[in-house]
């Protein structure tokens, strides 16, 4: 099994922590208090880690505030203890698009991903299905014309399903792809393994899948647990460990390619954490943050992406 490093420079803290990424919070923050407000609203209990089963009474809290999680003892995935339906969660998510300026460097590096895996793996990926992903990320579909060629995207684009995804599952049978690219639904929808069941029936044998997911084993979720800036709770329903996600790949029947913790934040989320005035001293990582520049940020990201320690996680899977 591959697990590849992807790090060319490390981003501008202000994408993560600016204005506009904590209005983005606030507006997921109020569409979750109102579900939670609103007794129309049906929510399904989960009394199991959404990952690898393990009881939830075999879980620690996570985070108390607005909505429960728990940390799975088993696998240490993180996920919310009771989630809305699917249907509730699509119609929200469609209500907030917003329009980000600068995604080219995202874009760029998912083109890549499936480049540098389709040579890795030796096998062509001509025809390839990104699933939602395009209908919050405007601008994908025109990257993928302008950076892409020799290959044949479509595009499924967002819309309310149901629970079992039996919509989505007849689209993706329709479209045939070889591969099929989730970089955003993971961790947002009600049920992943509901998900990844209706993507794997939906398409054949040898089919390769790209999954994407925010990664509880990063060092920011280590650290800063639930006051990380990237654990925005309606876009955060299931945060994945690796070991998490590799048994439910593995108990869903799907055969793991590749693994990798491609994320780019956390030297910098922490490096802004503990430069900040306020916080409590932990030992070795506040001097070793407060003292860093920009090489020392970089060789520590890097360094979390070989141990697949950093906030964001990437798993090619074979149907
Ligand atoms: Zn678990």
């Amino acid at each position: 099994m591959q697990t590849p490093v992807f790090l060319d420079h490390l981003p501008d803290i202000d994408t993560v922590t600016g204005q506009k990424p904590a209005q983005y919070r606030l507006m997921r923050n109020k569409a979750l208090l109102d579900l939670m407000l609103d007794d129309q609203i049906s929510w399904q209990t989960r009394s199991t880690c959404p990952a690898c089963g393990e009881p939830l009474a075999k879980s620690r809290s996570f985070s108390q505030s607005m909505l429960e999680f728990q940390r799975c003892s088993g696998c240490n995935t993180i996920y919310a203890t009771r989630v809305p339906d699917q249907a509730t969660l699509d119609r929200v998510r469609l209500g907030q698009v917003v329009e980000e300026s600068d995604r080219e460097f995202e874009f760029t590096s998912l083109l890549n991903w499936v480049s540098l895996t389709e040579a890795r793996l030796e096998r062509r990926l001509d025809k390839v299905l990104d699933v939602r992903f395009a209908t919050q990320a405007l601008g994908f579909v025109e990257a993928t014309k302008r950076l892409s060629h020799n290959r044949d995207w479509s595009f499924l684009a967002l819309t309310p399903d149901s629970d079992d995804f039996i919509a989505l599952q007849a689209e993706i049978a329709v479209a045939a792809p070889k591969a099929v690219l989730l970089p955003t639904e993971l961790d947002r929808v009600a049920d992943p393994a509901a998900l990844l069941r209706a993507v794997k029936a939906a398409v054949s044998p040898g089919t390769v899948i790209f999954a994407a997911s925010s990664c509880a084993d990063g060092l920011e979720y280590e650290i800063l647990g639930a006051d990380s800036p990237s654990f925005v709770p309606l876009d955060r329903l299931t945060v994945f460990s690796i070991q998490g996600f590799e048994t439910l790949a593995k108990n869903l029947g799907f055969k793991t390619l590749e693994v990798s913790t491609p994320g780019r934040r956390d030297a910098v989320i922490l490096e802004r954490y503990f430069k900040s005035a306020e916080n409590s001293d932990i030992p070795f990582w506040s001097s070793f943050f407060r003292e860093a520049d920009k090489n020392r940020l970089r060789d520590l990201q890097i360094l979390l992406q070989r141990s697949l320690k950093s906030g964001v996680l990437r798993f090619v899977l074979e149907t």
